[in-house]
């Protein structure tokens, strides 16, 4: 998986990325894009996903910048709309866009704030899918859902109770799509990050109530057994374009973690 191969693995494939503007979407969207593909690049911020556009064209991928929300049917419609009008095809389908939203006990937690997780990292991630089936049915594809290793391997980040339950919805809808899709020759797969360095702490809100429920665990110091700190959006982007192109052709309805072991020492 490295980029020096001269094979480019996704030329002429058109592919969709969400929460294209930051992070692990942004190092997708710039690897997807020196490998010849070219680029719908989704995101609720317009401003720095005109600046991921720029990145994509450096490498000649053509690309256009929708701005949209993916917990807005309406808004996720128009936008698949748009980019088959530009493109004329869809092959790849990365749905990554979440927020970590609102961290509190449960007993704290109002049904607003549960829901606004819910509702973008899981009902954003099903009308993603379900609005690309159309498009993808004809030739097959492949679809790629960023999950977490929280709600599926680990449950000892206190007051995750949101996010964790929408991150494990999306692994089993995952398999759902899998079967269902397969005879369309369309594969879906999950990747399960641990800690990556993103911007992805300005969608946290944590609670002060959040004391109330901590236990105390004790980890090793630096607490990443394979590499001494966090994983960059860029290896999380070699792995996801593994899943996107044909070498990963026998590959579908599994959940692949990418967190050097972290998950293993903390579930
Ligand atoms: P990030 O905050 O850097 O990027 C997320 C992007 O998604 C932002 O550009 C944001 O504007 C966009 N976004 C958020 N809500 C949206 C919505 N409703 N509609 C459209 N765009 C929206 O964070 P990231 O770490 O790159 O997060 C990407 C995915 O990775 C998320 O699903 C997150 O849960 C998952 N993840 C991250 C980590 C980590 O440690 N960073 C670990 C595991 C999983």
């Amino acid at each position: 998986m490295s980029s020096q191969s001269t094979a480019r693995r996704i030329e002429g494939k058109v592919a969709l990325i969400t929460g294209a503007g930051s992070g692990i979407g942004r190092a997708a969207a710039v690897r997807f894009a020196e490998e010849g593909a070219n680029l719908i690049l989704l995101d609720r911020d317009r401003q720095t996903l005109s600046v991921v556009c720029r990145e994509a064209e450096a490498f000649g991928a053509k690309s256009i910048a929708v701005e949209a929300d993916i917990s807005d049917e309406h808004s996720l419609a128009e936008a698949y709309d748009k980019a088959i009008s530009a493109f004329g095809q869809l092959d790849i389908v990365f749905a990554n866009a979440g927020i970590n939203g609102t961290i509190s006990p449960i007993e704290h937690m109002s049904k607003e704030e549960w829901e606004a997780t819910i509702s973008v990292n899981l009902t954003g991630t099903f009308l993603t899918v379900k609005h690309a089936i159309p498009l993808l049915k004809e030739k097959g594809g492949s679809i790629i859902i960023t999950s977490s290793i929280n709600g599926n391997r680990v449950f000892s980040n206190f007051g995750f109770s949101a996010y964790s339950s929408s991150k494990a919805g999306e692994t089993a809808f995952t398999r759902m799509a899998a079967l269902e899709l397969a005879e369309y020759g369309i594969r879906v797969n999950a990747i399960c990050p641990g800690a990556i360095s993103t911007n992805i702490d300005q969608s946290t809100k944590p609670k002060p109530e959040l004391e109330e429920i901590r236990i105390p665990v004790e980890f090793p110091e630096g607490g990443h057994p394979l590499e001494d700190g966090p994983g960059k959006p860029s290896q999380v982007a070699n792995l996801v374009l593994f899943l996107a192109s044909d070498e990963a052709s026998h590959i579908t309805g599994t959940s692949v973690y990418i967190d050097g072991a972290e998950s293993l020492l903390r579930g």
